[in-house]
């Protein structure tokens, strides 16, 4: 049964518990199976791959991974190109395919070796809020024996006793996932993936447990670690392993940690996974390294991050891809939704939680006018800001003026803003000339991919003093006493420094639902061993799956339109280049 049918049964067994209201806005859309696939473009996995950011991702080969069967010592290369601290861990051994890991390092041990990984998921997102940070408790979870009150005791977190804690995180992401809980509706009764055995290895987040939870009502049993060793939220993990999950993740996982976790999840007896659920490759890598004879039974690979999809076209252009593989990065609504209207609201969220500026009057410098350029212009202009834009491309430069916005060279407002903001995918945007420039108080930081855009290492020098003034917020002091105020040393600011709407998690883990569902149900043959984007009508019932929050109401084609445009009545709607042509008209 492919998603489309799946999708159109729902949508069919759904409506009759669907308000009224809400009726008329779930678009005609259940999809049908008359879209063709086809592998995306191996190498180019969106337009975006064409800025130099993403083509400036180190690829996996060239990067020291932290390779457990190494002994500790070297330094780390993180994907962002910085050295991280060398881990100091005893080896871990593989022998026969049967793993023995260290023994728990202490706790500074632990914080040390932690740098060195996991920034392949610093380019998805988690809304990582945590009552729980400040736990007391030292005992690593490997030592503790839990069980949860069915006395089930396969899983390792940090405490179980914080479950009831995390129900209520879960309920409050329930409320901005509407998606989600319109597939569970619509899944009753039906069991689209009945049987699929789903290991996942993402944030563990409140979002990603209402993932979880719709994945096992739609017929799923579930294994899951955690993608980033920091971003945890103990209390939704301890919800989980009650509610009956096999979870393997805590805030603050060692490097060993992370690794065992993972294995946890897929080294089971009488339990093999048929579906992987990646962020970040690292799951994905596992079992290529440790146990390749499982990608037998795998039916397919769901990828969400730009690191971990990068990975995928590599082994596809390689010939060494053993299964067909979903790109959820690359959708359109989920690039619409991180990029543009996810940075409209994180890059206010960001300046206020390092900085507590107000935003009235101040002037502001973006540079690049794109997707996520423009969300953070629009923010700043609501706000009051005064903003100017930089732009090399005449079109979204026009569109900067049309919009309102002063289109100027950098080095025309530097001396005179009070923020700069890069957002342009590019390297060595602000240099340490203008960084000169500027005027004491101005606050620096990077919304864009890679810690390029900022030359931050020019910063680095004998003459100019480094002070840390909270976390992520540093004072870079000139000899004459002028100070800058860099956020993230340049790293991406919202991921570093605040959250990310539910509503945009919404849509990521909706598309990533879909893409599970239509992997494991497409008939043998539909989908070869390559990278594939969701079909398009896939994207498009992910967005009007969104709709009845806002009890917007969809405009149905008539006969005579559909046909004046050719098109299906029930869509796609757009042709599969329309992003490229969005993002210039948005
Ligand atoms: P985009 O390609 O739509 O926009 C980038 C713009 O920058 C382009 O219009 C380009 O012409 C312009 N540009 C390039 N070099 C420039 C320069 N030297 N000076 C001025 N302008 C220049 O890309 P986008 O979707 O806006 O994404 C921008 C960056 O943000 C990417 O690195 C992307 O990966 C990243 N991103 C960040 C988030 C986040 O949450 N912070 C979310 C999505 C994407």
């Amino acid at each position: 049964m492919s998603v489309q049918v799946v999708a159109a049964k729902m949508a069919e067994v759904e409506l009759k518990d669907v308000p009224n209201k809400e009726l008329s806005a779930v678009s005609p859309v259940a999809p049908k199976t008359d879209e063709k696939v086809e592998p995306a473009v191996k190498g180019d996995p969106s337009p975006l791959s064409s800025a130099p950011s993403t083509a400036k991702i180190p690829q996996a080969s060239a990067m020291k991974r932290p390779d457990p069967q190494q002994n500790g010592g070297e330094a780390f290369v993180n994907r962002d190109g910085t050295v991280a601290e060398a881990p100091r861990m005893k080896k871990i051994q593989f022998a026969d395919q049967k793993q023995e890991f260290n023994k728990r390092p202490t706790k500074i041990g632990r914080r040390s070796l932690s740098r060195s990984i996991s920034q392949s998921s610093t380019d998805s997102y988690s809304s990582a809020a945590s009552y729980t940070d400040s736990s007391d408790d030292e005992t690593s979870p490997r030592d503790k024996q839990q069980k949860n009150s069915k006395g089930n005791g396969d899983f390792c977190i940090k405490n179980i006793k914080q479950a009831d804690f995390g129900r209520r995180e879960i309920e409050i992401a329930e409320q901005e996932m509407p998606a989600l809980m319109a597939l569970r509706k619509r899944a009753q009764g039906e069991k689209p993936l009945a049987g699929a055995k789903v290991v996942g290895c993402t944030h563990i987040t409140a979002q990603t447990a209402v993932l979880m939870e719709t994945l096992s009502a739609l017929g799923a049993q579930c294994r899951w670690a955690a993608c980033n060793i920091y971003s945890t939220q103990n209390e939704v993990a301890a919800a989980l392993a009650e509610g009956g999950f096999s979870v393997f993740a805590w805030k603050g996982e060692s490097e060993d940690d992370f690794w065992w976790c993972i294995d946890r999840c897929v080294n089971l007896e009488g339990w093999q996974p048929n579906m992987i659920l990646d962020d970040g490759g690292d799951l994905t890598h596992w079992i290529y390294k440790k146990y390749p004879n499982m990608f037998k039974k795998i039916k397919g690979i769901v990828e969400e991050s730009v690191t971990g999809v990068h990975r995928l076209y590599q082994l596809s252009k390689a010939g060494k891809l053993c299964v067909p593989a979903m790109n959820v990065n690359d959708s359109v609504t989920k690039q619409k939704f991180d990029n543009l209207y996810c940075c409209r609201e994180s890059i206010l969220d960001g300046l206020k939680r390092t900085t507590d500026v107000m935003f009235g009057g101040k002037q502001v410098v973006v540079c690049g006018y794109g997707e996520v350029g423009k969300g953070c212009c629009a923010a700043l202009k609501a706000m009051g800001s005064i903003v100017y834009v930089t732009e090399i491309d005449p079109i979204c430069a026009l569109q900067a003026c049309m919009d309102g916005f002063r289109l100027v060279k950098l080095n025309e407002v530097i001396r005179q803003v009070d923020i700069v903001i890069t957002c342009t995918g590019n390297k060595n945007v602000v240099v340490r000339e203008n960084l000169d420039r500027m005027k004491n108080g101005c606050i620096v930081c990077n919304m864009g991919h890679s810690n390029t855009e900022i030359d931050v290492a020019s910063l680095r020098t004998p003459e100019l003093t480094w002070e840390r003034v909270r976390s992520q917020v540093d004072h870079v002091i000139w000899p004459d006493g002028k100070r800058i105020v860099l956020l993230a040393e340049g790293r991406l600011l919202n991921l570093s420094c605040s959250t990310v709407p539910t509503f945009v998690l919404s849509i990521t883990a909706t598309t990533q639902a879909l893409a599970l569902i239509e992997l494991y149900n497409a008939p043998e043959g539909r989908y070869k061993q390559d990278v594939y984007l969701l079909p398009k009508k896939m994207d498009e019932y992910v967005a009007s799956l969104h709709l009845p929050t806002f009890d917007a109401h969809l405009t149905e084609l008539t006969d005579e339109q559909a046909k004046y445009l050719g098109l299906n009545k029930n869509g796609p709607f757009k042709p599969n280049y329309y992003r490229r042509v969005a993002v210039r008209s948005l």
